[in-house]
């Protein structure tokens, strides 16, 4: 079987993150939230990282409910945040758990669907900054803790648009492209001496916010919905991936 196979038929048991820690970047909605109930149903202790509190604390009390682990809260802007933020969340974390297990770098803005060469060089700089620079900077400052968990876990979330690209998704699709370079970066630096992953995953369509975005005249009912890709995170947040190394993934199958 192929690793993408492997992922597609993976199904979570319930105790598969038990004892493991886990941050979601962009966990406020969307897909984050529902891959942090995910990961949390599992065992994990989830920390929740995104800009709205109120969505994050809403979040944390539904996994509560679910007597799940205590989720941490982080609220984070990652476009404005410097260089000393992102080495006080790893000295946080570092303060509350002895390692991260995982690292799901999900955050994203989509920008405009414009042609480039009208693109605003403003917005162009705000998506590089959230989409790509930000998660260098958390993955660089995170990499210690990440080193001390048995098999660390990081995923990159792409697109579509991230491995083809199409017109009018700027930014966007570039931005992409560059988490599948930092991906693979990463991962070939990390394959001879860390037991840490680094792959990517293209959640596919999705009913989320940002797709309605893009697509403002297609009817939601006709996307799966987050919580229906959630096995795809898992399976690579568990030690079943272990051996899965610097792939470019799909959470879902191409629709024949
Ligand atoms: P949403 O727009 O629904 O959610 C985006 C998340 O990112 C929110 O939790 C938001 O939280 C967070 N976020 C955005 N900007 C910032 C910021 N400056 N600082 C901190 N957090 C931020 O998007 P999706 O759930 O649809 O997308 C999640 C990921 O999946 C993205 O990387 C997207 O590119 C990718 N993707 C989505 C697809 C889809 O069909 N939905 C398809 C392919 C890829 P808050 O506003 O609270 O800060």
């Amino acid at each position: 079987m192929t690793e993408q196979e492997r992922l597609l038929a993976f199904r979570a048991p319930s105790d598969l993150l038990r004892e493991r820690t886990v941050l979601i970047t962009g966990a406020s909605r969307g897909i984050g939230r529902a891959i942090s109930i995910a990961a949390a149903n599992c065992g994990a202790e989830v920390i929740l990282l995104a800009r709205n509190v109120r969505e994050l604390e809403s979040l944390a009390e539904e996994i509560e409910a679910n007597d799940a682990p205590a989720p941490c809260i982080v609220p984070m802007n990652l476009e404005g945040a410097q260089v000393s933020d992102y080495e006080e969340v790893a000295r946080l974390i570092g303060e509350r758990y002895t390692k991260l297990d995982g690292l799901i770098l999900n955050a994203g803005m989509l920008g405009e669907m414009t042609p480039l060469a009208s693109y605003d060089p403003v917005t162009w700089a705000r998506v590089f900054q959230v989409n790509v620079h930000s998660q260098f900077l958390l993955t660089q400052a995170l990499l210690p803790h990440l080193h001390n968990a048995e098999a660390g876990s990081i995923i990159f979330t792409s697109s579509g648009v991230g491995r083809q690209a199409r017109a009018y998704w700027g930014a966007y699709a570039a931005s992409k492209f560059a988490n599948e370079g930092m991906m693979q970066v990463l991962a070939d630096e990390l394959e001879a001496n860390s037991s840490i992953r680094v792959n990517s995953l293209n959640p596919g369509r999705l009913r989320t916010a940002m797709r309605a975005a893009a697509y403002p005249a297609e009817d939601p009912l006709t996307l799966a919905e987050p919580h229906e890709i959630a096995n795809a995170y898992l399976f690579l947040l568990g030690l079943d991936s272990r051996d899965v190394r610097g792939c470019a993934l799909n959470a879902q199958a191409p629709v024949k």
